[in-house]
């Protein structure tokens, strides 16, 4: 289930919200501590006008001090007269924090069918134990209870997501009476706890709530309710968290940054379209060694490695296949039946995939020497290329090939290296690749080899993919030649990964 936080500064604005994405969420939570202070009072009239504005939705009443992350700063016998109120006023959830007791509070519970979210927020740091820090809150058929915590890297937000798998087991997801049926009398279903990790590192624990048995997962529109918050169209569109259950597969990305990455779309596009039950979650990763725990223990079946893990991940593999050992770094994680990780890297297919559409020349001519070169002079060579490599720095272009001699077994007629301010033309027909990072956003007037002249029949491939439409190609393409984007090759990658997780992995 998906509940949208609402913390517009009017009743009239949270319903107008309400309106626009009730059909991305089941419930939604009424943050009064962000109404203005005129409003708080009319706070009881909210569940009417809800159910008239968007008939269906069950609400929660929160007013969360300032102590707590909240807005709320003003006096705590108003704060608690308002609560007090809610109960009778139509709202189907109160959040109280763990420590307020207040007898009016009490008395109103006393006569209403109002659930009680128990909650603690740990605002500036996580506790060590989390799963202890909820079995310390109440949990019965009038209580949930509920953890949320600032997550300052991933060691924490692993450990809030082990957390909660054990609190899980723990617990039990189903309570059940005598003759064995599951109760599912209430919005939250089976699920009688929240966790949640706040902050940029925790937002798979979001992604992953249902799949982690929490009751429900928290949204809003403007991430102002706590940070790391997804919008409910992202929550129910792109990661379809509505249809996860404790069996759905776990795929991600893993990086540090890694807000920009296009491929939670690419990947989860492709598991919609397969009906695969599982979701493909973007991880900001400062602590390999933390995610490598979680993934052992999910499990994790599959992983997109990005910058700076692709080495890390690499060593840390039980097992690695040739493309991972030749370009030194792996850029995909395969869970095996063992229970352990193979490391590969699909850069090597994905450079090649433009070529199962046309022919491969013969010779090509490399330019730059770093990870991105290693992968495609070695599905080059693989392809029985000629090789020559030009990079700024001739040490590298050096040690590039002769360690690509060593892997291959090739001498050197296959693979050359030239230096770069020798390189006037190639050969007639020939392949030119462009593997540095020059032409990349925002530089995108930059050229890596002015002095290099094109006469019209050569093969220009640039790996870059930002922008797609380099200098470098439109200077090939300028005088004749046909070329490559490194979208290609991206997607290609890409698809390669989709292939291998989907081979690999045990979705279902
Ligand atoms: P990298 O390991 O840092 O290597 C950078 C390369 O660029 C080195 O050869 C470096 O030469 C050269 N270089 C940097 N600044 C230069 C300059 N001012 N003039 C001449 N050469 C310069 O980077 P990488 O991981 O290989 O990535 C390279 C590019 O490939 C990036 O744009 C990346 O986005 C792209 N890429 C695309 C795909 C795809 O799927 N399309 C996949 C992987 C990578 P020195 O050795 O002299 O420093």
């Amino acid at each position: 289930m998906i509940c949208f936080c609402l913390t517009g500064q009017t009743i009239e604005e949270n319903l107008r919200l309400c309106e626009r994405h009730a059909r991305h969420a089941d419930l939604v939570e009424l943050r009064a501590d962000f109404l203005s202070a005129g409003e708080l009072g009319a706070a009881c009239k909210f569940p009417t006008l809800l159910a008239e504005r968007a008939p269906g939705m069950a609400a929660i009443l929160t007013i969360r001090r300032q102590s707590e992350g909240g807005r709320y700063g003003g006096d705590e016998r108003r704060r608690v007269e308002a609560l007090a109120q809610g109960v009778g006023a139509g709202f189907s959830f109160v959040d109280l924090e763990h420590d307020l007791h207040a007898p009016s509070i009490d008395a109103s519970l006393r006569h209403s069918a109002v659930t009680v979210i128990r909650s603690r927020h740990d605002t500036t740091h996580m506790r060590p134990d989390p799963a202890r820090e909820l079995g310390a809150l109440p949990r019965n058929d009038l209580e949930l209870p509920k953890l949320a915590a600032h997550v300052a890297g991933f060691s924490d937000a692993a450990r809030m997501m082990l957390g909660a798998v054990e609190y899980a087991a723990l617990h039990g997801q189903a309570r059940r009476d005598g003759s064995g049926e599951a109760h599912r009398e209430r919005p939250g279903g089976e699920s009688r706890f929240l966790m949640v990790g706040m902050g940029p590192y925790g937002v798979p624990t979001r992604i992953l709530a249902r799949r982690l048995g929490c009751a429900w997962s928290y949204a809003s529109a403007s991430g102002e309710a706590a940070p790391g918050q997804l919008s409910p169209e992202v929550l129910d569109t792109l990661y379809r968290v509505r249809s996860h259950g404790p069996r759905t597969g776990v795929l991600c990305v893993i990086g540090d940054p890694i807000e920009h990455s296009r491929s939670p779309e690419f990947h989860n596009a492709r598991l919609v379209a397969d009906k695969r039950d599982a979701v493909y979650v973007p991880m900001r990763v400062d602590d390999f060694d933390a995610w490598l725990q979680l993934a052992h223990a999910l499990p994790i079946t599959g992983a997109s490695v990005t910058v700076p893990l692709k080495e890390q991940a690499l060593l840390a593999a039980e097992r690695r296949d040739d493309a991972a050992e030749a370009v030194g770094a792996a850029n995909t994680l395969l869970r095996t039946t063992g229970g352990g990780y193979m490391a590969t890297n699909t850069d090597v297919a994905g450079f090649l995939a433009p070529f199962a559409e046309m022919e491969l020349p013969r010779h090509a001519t490399v330019i730059g020497a770093g990870g991105a070169a290693r992968a495609v002079v070695f599905a080059l060579l693989k392809q029985g290329c000629h090789v020559t490599i030009v990079n700024r720095t001739h040490e590298r272009a050096d040690k590039l090939a002769e360690s690509m001699r060593s892997l291959t077994g090739l001498g050197r007629s296959m693979v050359k290296v030239l230096p770069l301010d020798d390189l006037g033309e190639v050969e007639h027909g020939a392949l030119v690749v462009q593997t540095t990072t020059v032409g990349m956003t925002p530089e995108e007037e930059a050229d890596p080899c002015p002095r290099l002249r094109f006469r019209g029949d050569e093969l220009v491939y640039d790996i870059v993919y930002t922008p797609e439409y380099t200098r470098f190609r439109r200077r090939a393409e300028a005088a004749g030649c046909r070329t490559i984007s490194g979208r290609r090759m991206f997607e290609g990658q890409g698809q390669e990964q989709y292939r291998l997780f989907a081979t690999a992995a045990r979705f279902d």
